[in-house]
């Protein structure tokens, strides 16, 4: 029932007890169909008139609009205008092509029925993001005639859940596919009692709105929870949508496969593998656009995005895009209006710790949301993935190379990295081939922020001076800078130096140097890049090793026609010849 049926009944009910004939009006109202014989029947068993309208109010309350609607029309029918009248002002409209608001914003029957169903309002501060949105609408129409699941998937904080809130805010689609409601569902990361909870409250919340009569016990086991679910979704709810947010586990997913219609939000792409029926899918890959999170700065600081001040923009190019880290600087900025610059710093200084959370957020800060997703990859792979550390900014790359830095078979760096790309981890191009692997900016600046301090062991037990960070740096990345600006002499000079290896595999690890001899294949001589890199898978893990080996003495075992070896060879000629 609408917020203003529902008050003015609450409000007139006085009034109406008074006067009422229940028995006379619930006949029209049996004949619309709004009210059953049995509840008839159970009001006529009320000793007296009074006790009878009380009961029939109280049933009322607990109906919909078009209970309401009945009623007001029994009330007319039965020549009580006065009472009518009362009630006139509130009648909800039936859903018409003339209720729907212009601006695509919701009717009232559409913020009837999603209140009802605990599906989230829209965060304070909102940006319209159509694409996206009328994707996910369009997968939800494949709904309309049969059960099946509809997946949002893409990284923390990329705006899932305020997506699927978005695309049932919409009129056409609710009356055509989902008249019978919208039932919003948080998930989480959670274990099996606290999942049959969640089921038991919403069986709990679905019973209520049909009738507060029937006291079932609640059920006690999960198989229990699902039978139920699955009779209330089937038999008293038809056609309406569960929305589950943030499903992280399939297990969880299986206790909902009962055939209904579903529309789940997660960072792992295949929890819906192994539940049956109808699946569709839509990512969330694009992050906002310049304008938009300039957008969310000003609706937050409520300044207009022409005049907001000059470092807005430097900080949006931080943000990457990302719905949450905006928002996360947009709500302080909110508190501090004077801190522009001090914000920019901390975000360009990848301070996440220091950038709090945001009320309507679970997470404590950015990093926590991004750890957990690593936390639930099987050990061995979390290694793997904090392995991607080497991946350099906006570069993408081919299976071929981690099979090279993880020193494993190529099928099973496929089987990984199709994990990784599912949860929402890693990002795949697959208009290439071979498809190319990337990770979101935002990922790569938390891996190499996790990292740092490991990076720092490797350098030696000494926290780095800040021209020593400085020259960490420039190992990390000389490479890569003279790639760019076409010194492919000085490239060639140092990727085939021995020198060269020794000092970065040291300082970086011998992951780091692979992936140079990779990455910069098709500048290189293929053959001596060949040479190079073939030392480096051999003597990978020695070279990892602290004290850190001697690397002459490991490259003299190379082949002897190998540059490798030439260099190594000469080397040590000349620590002899130095005595
Ligand atoms: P996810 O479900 O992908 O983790 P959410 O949908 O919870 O992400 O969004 C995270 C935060 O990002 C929200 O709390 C909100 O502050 C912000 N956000 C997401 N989408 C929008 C949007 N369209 N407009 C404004 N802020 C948004």
């Amino acid at each position: 029932l609408e917020e203003g049926a529902r008050s003015s009944l609450l409000r007139h009910r006085h009034r109406l007890e008074q006067d009422i004939k229940p028995g006379y009006l619930m006949d029209h109202m049996i004949s619309d169909g709004v009210v059953t014989v049995d509840e008839e029947e159970r009001i006529r068993k009320q000793p007296t008139r009074k006790d009878q309208a009380v009961s029939l109010l109280e049933l009322l309350l607990k109906k919909d609009n078009q209970a309401y609607v009945s009623f007001y029309n029994a009330l007319v029918k039965e020549a009580y205008d006065d009472l009518a009248n009362l009630l006139h002002g509130h009648l909800p409209r039936p859903p018409c092509e003339g209720d729907k608001s212009p601006s695509d914003g919701p009717t009232s029957y559409v913020q009837a029925m999603l209140s009802e169903g605990g599906v989230p309002q829209r965060p304070v501060v909102f940006v319209s993001r159509p694409e996206l949105v009328n994707r996910v609408r369009e997968k939800l129409y494949r709904l309309q005639k049969n059960p099946g699941w509809v997946t949002v998937f893409g990284m923390a904080g990329s705006g899932k859940s305020v997506l699927a809130a978005e695309a049932v805010r919409h009129h056409g689609l609710i009356e055509d596919c989902f008249p019978g409601g919208i039932h919003w569902l948080s998930i989480g990361q959670l274990d099996k009692p606290d999942l049959l909870v969640k089921i038991q409250t919403l069986c709990f919340r679905l019973e209520q709105s049909l009738d507060s009569q029937s006291l079932h016990r609640p059920p006690n086991s999960l198989d229990e929870a699902k039978e139920r679910l699955r009779f209330l979704m089937l038999r008293r709810y038809p056609r309406s949508l569960l929305i589950l947010d943030d499903i992280w586990d399939s297990t969880v997913l299986k206790a909902f496969d009962i055939h209904c219609r579903i529309l789940l939000t997660t960072r792992n792409r295949s929890v819906t593998d192994s539940v049956s029926g109808a699946k569709y899918e839509v990512g969330v890959e694009s992050g906002l656009d310049e304008d938009k999170s300039l957008e969310i700065l000003g609706l937050y600081t409520r300044t207009r995005p022409r005049t907001l001040p000059e470092e807005a923009r430097s900080i949006v190019r931080e943000c990457k895009g990302s719905p949450l880290v905006v928002s996360l600087i947009g709500a302080l900025l909110k508190e501090k209006p004077d801190r522009w610059s001090y914000y920019l710093r901390q975000l360009q200084q990848k301070q996440f710790k220091r950038i709090r959370k945001s009320s309507s957020y679970d997470y404590d800060a950015l990093d926590q949301a991004m750890a957990a997703s690593i936390e639930v990859l099987p050990e061995e792979h979390q290694e793997l993935y904090r392995d991607l550390t080497v991946l350099e900014k906006d570069i993408k790359i081919p299976a071929q190379v981690l099979c090279v830095l993880w020193d494993l078979e190529e099928e099973e760096v496929e089987d990984i990295l199709h994990e990784f790309v599912n949860k929402s981890l890693l990002f795949v191009d697959s208009n290439t081939k071979p498809y190319l692997y990337y990770l979101h900016d935002l990922q790569l600046d938390f891996l190499v922020e996790q990292n740092r301090t490991q990076l720092e062991q490797h350098y030696g037990d000494r926290h780095p001076t800040s021209g020593e960070e400085e020259c960490l740096y420039w190992i990390r990345f000389l490479t890569f800078h003279m790639a760019k600006a076409n010194l492919t002499q000085e490239l060639y000079s140092h990727m085939f130096s021995l020198d060269w290896v020794s000092t970065k595999s040291q300082i970086m690890g011998p992951a780091h140097l692979i992936n140079d001899y990779v990455e910069f294949g098709s500048i290189l001589d293929k053959e001596v890049r060949g040479q190079f890199q073939e030392f480096l898978s051999l003597n990978g893990h020695q070279l990892e090793q602290r004290p850190f080996p001697d690397v002459v003495q490991l490259a003299l075992s190379q082949p002897h026609n190998s540059e490798v070896y030439r260099q190594a060879r000469q080397q040590a000629e000349t620590r002899a010849s130095a005595g």
